[in-house]
């Protein structure tokens, strides 16, 4: 395997990564504006990108609406696709932050800026791969798709659209998770139960779907009773005058074994003074349960595990009550049928099943072609041999056939994305740039037709 990664590809690389970390292109989209749908930043962003692919010898398309672009080199019969997103989460506490999020900063060999990790540092290693090849003189048996989306961290509708309009890559990876590989990710399936108000009960507590709630509140007058029921459950809480917080520990929803959800923690609660369908629903069918077995009864199988099941926002006043649901779900199981027993299980406590959020699962076979010529690569450059994984969280490998998640992020580095102080260590972010140049060598340019 050659080395293709020159000092020449890494400066350029480096200057590329700073114009797209310096656009802060989180989602900005506002009620009835089309156009750009996800505000001027993504939309800058997205331009940005397509302008430095066309620096870089490559034919380019911008989705008229402003949803997605791609980047093409090659006029191979074949397409090899890799997935990228350049939108990103807002910076989080801003004080937190010891740099600018939003200007990518190298200090201590680590490159700092929001994106730096998910997913603009891999989306550029992956693009500097292609272009080392390019400098070596390779040629191009297959076409080499970059496609850009710009909704990875909302609702995917940027896929939604490209798959609708566009031609899919005949395989490829996504460098928007983490080494080795993962060649099968849950199905999602987000959701809200819609049930009657309380004229005795006022409650909110709010939570993004993919985060197991960390703290639920409670205001009013029954501090007391509640926290009877919480002392009798264990559960932990504080108490201020007429204020009850209850804590838990916030995860991402795709491990929320690994959590505590204080909002069905408070329900137990209040299920024991309140007489509400939502609150008994929360205690006889979740309880403290994150693997939704009083509902579905065991849902596992031997390539992604078990379903998990999040209740991450709660909220009852008296026009009506709401729960928001994130569930992930095992490969062998079809979202339909776990969506149509929970409707009816619902249905019996008042709740209709309102549907939020759903994507389908993935599976790259682990003995497939792809997997195998990734993991083999992977292997010889790093000498590690772990195998490759599986994973409730989703990438845009789901979004079309013979697509893997494939990097950037290393064994054994801490995972910054989404937090403060996001950073990606040069040393790594090249070392993806030289596995990447192989991958893209092996997929496009031995060919062998
Ligand atoms: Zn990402």
């Amino acid at each position: 395997m050659k080395d293709y990664i020159t000092a020449a590809i890494k400066q350029e690389s480096l200057a590329a990564l700073k114009r797209l970390v310096d656009i802060p292109s989180v989602n900005q989209e506002k009620e009835g504006t089309v156009y750009p749908p996800f505000g001027e930043e993504i939309d800058q962003v997205l331009k940005e990108a397509l302008k430095l692919c066309e620096e870089l010898g490559m034919t380019t398309y911008y989705d008229p609406e402003g949803y997605y672009g791609y980047a093409d080199y090659g006029n191979g019969k074949e397409m090899v696709g890799v997935l990228c997103h350049l939108d990103v989460v807002p910076e989080g506490d801003q004080s937190k932050w010891h740099t600018d999020p939003f200007s990518a900063t190298e200090k201590d060999g680590v490159i700092y800026g929001r994106g730096t990790q998910d997913d603009k540092g891999p989306t550029i290693a992956a693009l500097y791969a292609f272009k080392a090849l390019v400098d070596a003189g390779e040629t191009f048996d297959h076409t080499v798709r970059f496609v850009f989306g710009t909704d990875e961290e909302s609702l995917w509708r940027c896929m939604d659209r490209y798959t609708a309009q566009e031609r899919l890559p005949d395989r490829g990876f996504v460098p928007d998770g983490a080494f080795p590989l993962t060649y099968a990710e849950k199905g999602l399936l987000q959701l809200k139960l819609v049930g009657p108000g309380s004229d005795e009960l006022k409650i909110d507590c709010p939570g993004a779907p993919n985060v197991v709630p960390a703290t639920a509140v409670y205001q009013g007058g029954k501090v007391a009773a509640i926290a009877e029921a919480l002392d009798a459950a264990d559960t932990e809480y504080a108490l201020s005058g007429q204020t009850l917080t209850v804590y838990g520990k916030a995860v991402h929803a795709s491990t929320a074994y690994l959590g505590k959800n204080a909002i069905t923690a408070l329900a137990g609660g209040l299920a024991a003074v309140y007489d509400h369908p939502a609150l008994s629903f929360l205690t006889e069918k979740v309880g403290k349960e994150t693997n939704g077995s009083s509902l579905f009864g065991k849902v596992k199988d031997e390539i992604t595990g078990e379903l998990t099941f999040n209740a991450a926002a709660l909220k009852i006043d008296a026009q009506q009550s709401e729960i928001m649901i994130d569930m992930r779900i095992p490969v062998s199981y079809t979202q339909e049928e776990l969506a149509e027993q929970l409707q009816t299980t619902a249905a019996a406590y008042q709740l209709e099943y309102q549907q939020y959020d759903a994507l389908p699962s993935l599976h790259v076979p682990k003995d497939s072609e792809l997997v195998k010529t990734l993991m083999s690569i992977y292997r010889e450059k790093t000498g590690d041999h772990q195998e490759p994984m599986t994973s409730g969280g989703a990438t845009y490998a789901r979004s079309m056939p013979n697509m893997v998640a494939f990097g950037a992020h290393f064994p054994g580095s801490p995972s910054l994305a989404h937090q403060e102080n996001e950073g990606i260590k040069l040393e790594e972010f090249y070392r993806a740039m030289d596995i990447y140049a192989e991958t893209l060598y092996q997929l496009c340019c031995q060919a062998g037709e």
